[in-house]
Parts: structure tokens; sequence; C-alpha cells
């Protein structure tokens, strides 16, 4: 990609209103637009990020035997009715009358459009269990939507449902998916913990948060010294002085929730003897747009963003100073499918630099005429300048791109 035609060029002042550190870059950088409080576009820069999360993600669902559907945003009434949400998540939940006063809502979850696909589609024990996922916009009236795009009003989501027909298969599937979700946020390079919590509008029992360590989270977590599981502040009994505790930021929920949507929604089964029984379903959700938030949390120094390899918009900054070669390197990077963005603005060496800092693409190449036939190699997260040949510097991206 040149960088003289992306849509838009960076900026060198944050908005005025912009408290948190991922709204202040990744807003400079251009990879998010504010439209209104919590709503936000994905620029072409952020959505690139955004599609290998959930590339990752997808990877990890599918791996659990789950498969992908979409569902729709614009919900009846009467579906929310069924399970009484319509009332209990009023504050949450937008909703409306259109002109011939017919009652709707934006979709801020998805458990009662699954229970009707479910009830409509499986009447045995035979189809069980079932997974079934998808990444889509979520519309929630949030009070407090001033963290940037870690809390939008409408944010993408993947959220993945599942269906059993007895308890100890959906409990046996809810820890497959824990361990999925330790695998992604692993991937995604994440300092995590498990935390036990409480599940808001969707259950009385208890519910898994995976919180990544961060001073800009609005969660407190607690653990004591080796334990594998932390517990939210929310669910804490006991003495908090003896236990260690961080700030943490919430990237995604799972939720065992029993048979409670099955018995309101009427979704029964027949099992192996011929009885009708309540299927226990699961929820489990992703915020992917509030992923590529934490992401720039976590990842940045005072000059910008800081991309893991395998979420970054681009592999490679290609900066062209002079009078390069530039330009034979880009066409032999691109052929050899390496992502490149590549600097042939017409600006002061100083300035490129410091947009390329801003961005973040874990691998700097300079060509200028000090280089000659060579070209200088420099990682985002280091300050060494290492001078290698085209031939070195193709052989280190093929190695990075295939680890
Ligand atoms: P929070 O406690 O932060 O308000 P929640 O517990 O209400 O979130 P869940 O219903 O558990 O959210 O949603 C699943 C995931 O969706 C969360 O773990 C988070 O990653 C993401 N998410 C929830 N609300 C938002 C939001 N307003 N903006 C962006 N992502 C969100
Ligand atoms: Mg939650």
């Amino acid at each position: 990609m040149l960088q003289s035609t992306l849509f838009p060029q960076t900026q060198k002042t944050a908005p005025k209103d912009a408290e948190s550190i991922n709204h202040q870059l990744l807003v400079r950088a251009g990879f998010i637009d504010q439209l209104m409080a919590g709503s936000w576009t994905l620029l072409p820069l952020g959505w690139k990020v955004v599609t290998k999360i959930n590339n990752i993600i997808r990877e990890e669902m599918n791996a659990v035997g789950a498969q992908e559907l979409l569902m729709p945003l614009l919900h009846p009434k009467s579906i929310w009715n069924e399970s009484g949400r319509w009332d209990s998540a009023k504050e949450v939940m937008y909703q409306f009358k259109d002109i011939h006063d017919r009652e709707y809502a934006l979709s801020f979850t998805h458990e009662e459009i699954l229970m009707d696909l479910l009830r409509k589609h499986v009447s045995s024990y035979k189809d069980f269990p079932i997974a079934l996922y998808h990444f889509s916009t979520k519309f929630r009236n949030e009070l407090r939507a001033k963290s940037g795009i870690l809390r939008g009003r409408e944010f993408m989501m993947k959220d993945l449902y599942s269906a059993h027909a007895t308890e100890e298969d959906l409990m046996r599937y809810y820890e497959e998916v824990k361990n999925a979700y330790r695998k992604i946020f692993a991937r995604l390079g994440f300092n995590f913990m498990v935390a036990k919590a409480s599940g808001g509008v969707f259950t009385e029992s208890f519910t898994h948060e995976f919180q990544v360590l961060s001073e800009a989270g609005e969660d407190t977590i607690y653990w004591k010294e080796g334990d594998d599981e932390a517990i939210n502040e929310e669910v804490m009994e006991g003495d908090k002085s003896e236990y260690l505790s961080a700030k943490a930021i919430e990237v995604g929920n799972i939720f065992p929730l029993g048979t409670f949507y099955a018995e309101k929604m009427g979704f029964y089964f027949n099992d192996n003897e011929g009885n009708k029984k309540p299927a226990w379903f699961g929820s489990y959700g992703i915020g992917s747009t509030r992923v590529l938030g934490v992401l720039a949390e976590v990842n940045h120094d005072d000059k910008g963003l800081i991309w893991p390899k395998n979420v970054a918009p681009f592999m490679v900054h290609l900066i062209e100073l002079g009078q390069g070669k530039a330009h034979q390197l880009y066409a032999n990077l691109i052929k050899l499918g390496v992502e490149v963005l590549y600097d042939d603005r017409d600006i002061k060496a100083g300035a490129k630099f410091a947009d390329s800092d801003l961005i973040g693409i874990p691998v700097r190449l300079v060509v200028s005429d000090k280089t000659e036939d060579k070209v200088e190699w420099k990682d985002r997260n280091s300050e060494n300048i290492t001078i290698l040949t085209v031939e070195e510097v193709t052989a280190k991206l093929l190695a990075m791109q295939n680890e």
C-alpha cells in the first residue's frame, strides 16, 4: 500500500476530549474515528487489525467445533418478551417504534434469537451438542462511554452459543471454550487472568471473565500467589488484604446459563427414553473492537503504537529517503506476499520517522542514498539499527511470516 494514498493521513495532536491512551493514539495514527460518544468508524488501518483479531478468534472457535453464521440485529419485541428481558434489560437495550407503532430493539446480545432458531430445528437428543457463533455489531446504551474504543454504544463482538442435552455436556464444553479463550488471549500476547464473576443480566450463578492486567481497567481483580484463577471485586468475600490485586480490562466473558432460556422459550427435546427435557445452554463473548483498544493500551511508548506481528496492519513500513531503490524492493516484497506500507510521500525524513513510530508497524526498512544498495532494518520495539542486503531482508521477512 502506498502511504500517499492511505486514508486518512496521521494527525499531530489528539482530540481535546481524548482522555485514554487508546483514544489518543488510535485516532492520531488513523485507526479509528469518532462519530459521537461511544460510536466509532474503524478506518482502513483499524479494520485491518480487527480483521486479524477476528481471524485468530475464528480459528480457535472452529477448533472447538463451532460453526459460524450471521444473525439479524433488528429484533421484534415479542422475542424479548418471552424471556422477560424486554423489561429487565430496558436500560441497556435500544428500543423503539416504527411508523406503524411496531416495537423493535437493536441487538445487545443474541440468546433469545439463538433459542428461537434452535427450537425450530432441534427436537431430539441426537441433535446435540450444537455450537454456533457470529461476529456482529452490538448496541448498548452505555452510560459511561468515555474510554475510547474500550466502551462503545455500538461495538463488535464475537458471540458463541452452545446447546446440550445434559448439564455434564454443557460443563465439558464450557471448559473447552475456556481453554480456547486462553489460547486466543495468549496469541494476542495479553498478560491476562481468568476471573470468577457474577452474571449481570444473564444468570444467577458464576461466570468467568478474561481480564487483561492494565491500569486503564475499570475492574479490580484479586488472587492469591500461585492461583490459576482470580476473583472479580464484585463477588469478593473475605479479607482483601490477604490477596494480590490489579486493575484489569474485561475482554471476554463466558456464561453457563443452564436451562433458564430453554424453559422460558419452550426449547424442549426428546431424550433417549422419549421424555421431554429443556436444553442446557451456554454463551461466550469476546469484544473484538475492545481488544483493538486493549492492544493499544498495553503496546505503546511515548512515540506511538507498537503492534504485535500477528495483528499488525502491515508487517513492514518501507521508507524511501531521497532517490533510493525503494520502489523495486516494494515490488519484490509484495510479490513475496509480505504486507508493506510504503512511504512514498515527498516529505521530510523526520516526519516519515515520526509517523512510522506513531503507526507502530513491527519492521521499519529505510532505503536512502546513504544505504546505497543495502537496506536499514529497525524493529519498532528496539533501538537497534542493522544494515542488511536485500537478500538478507527478504530471507528474514519470509522467516518471520512463517513463524
Ligand atoms: P462491561 O462489564 O465492560 O460493561 P459486560 O460484562 O457488560 O462488559 P458482556 O455482556 O460480558 O459485557 O460482553 C462480552 C464482551 O463484549 C466483553 O467481555 C467485552 O469484551 C465486550 N464488550 C461489552 N461491552 C462493551 C462495550 N460497551 N464496548 C466494547 N466492548 C464491549
Ligand atoms: Mg461481562
